[in-house]
């Protein structure tokens, strides 16, 4: 009864209520559903809205962008952080272009065996271009759910995944799941929110267990709490005349493929004498010169908080650096290159752009 109850007034308030205007809703090309749902895993849909726009802009379809200069999508993809997606989505957008004749697969599973692509965009996709009846099961569906029936099995254990994943299935509303799935999201995203959420606007109010019993601030679970790791990056601008040494980021660790200047990482924070001893530095063949401290920024990832001290030091001519990968660039051409958040606002900052 309170299934069917939930159905109905979800559906109602979508048609009648519901506001939220984002360019990819109501959207039934799969590529440019994929897209989105690519940009928005992570981000929120107003931080995500103009990446979207310029990559809609510049690949217009799967073909353009498989296409695409690595370089270029890196670019464009730069301060949304989570690189994996990007180079993901560009893998995906080339197999589909060469083994697939450039068209999506039309069917859940040929869209959930794409590279990054996971059930919850696969459902996304299949309901919003095709109308197939797969329920989205998000962050924000776990949240309205959870606090909608009062569960409280963790949403991140095995059992919690089969309990939210059966009830969404039971819940949709199989003649719009495209409909359907864009409700529960954008009432998620809108009305139960993670803190205070607006129970007064809630279309399901009246049979929600969590705003009857007071449980809204305990639902839903989560079993683990996420570990978070302190890194401690150093980075050296060694400047020559006009040019700026960088190499790329390479495989296994966060950044793949962006640039950045010379890293010393290290277990604590160094200050310019502490750093000029050890032992990346003491390599570098540039005699007695002395580094000075620019500032320093912090950028929270998922897993781990990143503190970088930027140091500067001005060559007399570009040295042989004992890294192979890295190259000297000019400083007006650093643009078009791409680099890590907190990179990128530091050369932004000392007006390198
Ligand atoms: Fe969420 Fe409040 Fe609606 Fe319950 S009544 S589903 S807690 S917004």
């Amino acid at each position: 009864m309170n299934k069917k109850y939930f159905t109905k007034e979800l559906v109602r308030w979508h048609a009648h209520v519901n506001m939220r205007s984002l360019p990819w809703k109501e959207e039934k090309d799969a590529y440019k559903i994929w897209l989105s749902e690519i940009i928005l895993q992570q981000t929120r849909a107003q931080q995500g809205l103009p990446y979207y726009l310029k990559f809609v802009e510049a690949y217009p379809s799967v073909k353009k962008l498989a296409r695409a200069e690595e370089e270029s999508v890196y670019r464009l993809w730069q301060g949304l952080g989570y690189y994996n997606r990007c180079k993901n989505m560009l893998a995906t957008a080339r197999y589909i272009a060469e083994e697939l004749g450039g068209k999506f697969p039309k069917e859940y599973e040929g869209i959930l065996a794409l590279k990054g692509i996971g059930p919850y965009t696969a459902a996304a996709i299949a309901s919003f271009a095709y109308g197939l009846p797969y329920a989205v099961v998000d962050g924000n569906v776990y949240r309205v759910l959870s606090r909608y029936f009062g569960i409280d099995t963790p949403i991140d254990s095995t059992e919690g995944k089969r309990v939210f994943a059966e009830l969404a299935d039971e819940l949709l509303d199989k003649s719009d799941s495209g409909g359907y799935n864009q409700a529960i999201m954008d009432l998620g995203a809108t009305v139960c929110t993670p803190q205070n959420p607006n129970c007064g606007e809630c279309p399901v109010q009246k049979h929600c267990v969590a705003y009857k019993q007071g449980l809204i601030g305990e639902l839903p679970v989560k079993s683990k709490k996420l570990k978070v790791r302190k890194r401690y990056f150093h980075y050296i601008l060694l400047h020559a005349a006009d040019t700026l040494w960088i190499h790329k980021r390479s495989a296994g660790d966060i950044w793949e493929n962006l640039h950045e200047p010379l890293l010393v990482e290290h277990t604590s924070q160094l200050d310019s004498k502490e750093l000029q001893k050890q032992e990346a530095y003491l390599l570098l063949p540039i005699g007695k010169q002395v580094l000075t401290f620019e500032g320093s920024l912090s950028q929270k990832l998922t897993h781990q908080t990143v503190e970088s001290r930027f140091f500067s030091l001005h060559l007399d001519k570009a040295i042989q650096m004992p890294e192979n990968a890295g190259k000297w660039v000019k400083i007006k051409e650093l643009k078009k290159y791409a680099f890590p958040k907190t990179v990128l606002s530091f050369l932004e900052k000392k007006l390198y752009f």
